[in-house]
């Protein structure tokens, strides 16, 4: 049954993000991401100023991440 599937796939999902596994998909603001599964909004702190919520996780972006990687080394 295709509802079933569909439970099972949230459920799923949904443990993903109890374990800090959002999908993270990019909002119209810059460095803003929001979770399709539970509706957690992120930002990156480089791109971010303040955060958008009080809940909002710190993810950083993927241009940011480059550049922290290179200057690691
Ligand atoms: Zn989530
Ligand atoms: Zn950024």
């Amino acid at each position: 049954m295709p509802s079933k599937v569909t439970l099972l796939t949230r459920t799923k999902a949904l443990a993903n993000c109890a374990q800090d596994w959002h999908q993270w998909h990019p909002t119209f603001a810059l460095g803003e991401k929001v979770c399709t599964v539970c509706g957690a909004k992120a930002y990156c702190p480089l791109c971010v100023s303040k955060p958008p919520g009080t809940n909002a996780k710190l993810i950083t972006c993927a241009l940011h991440r480059r550049e922290r990687k290179e200057v690691e080394g």
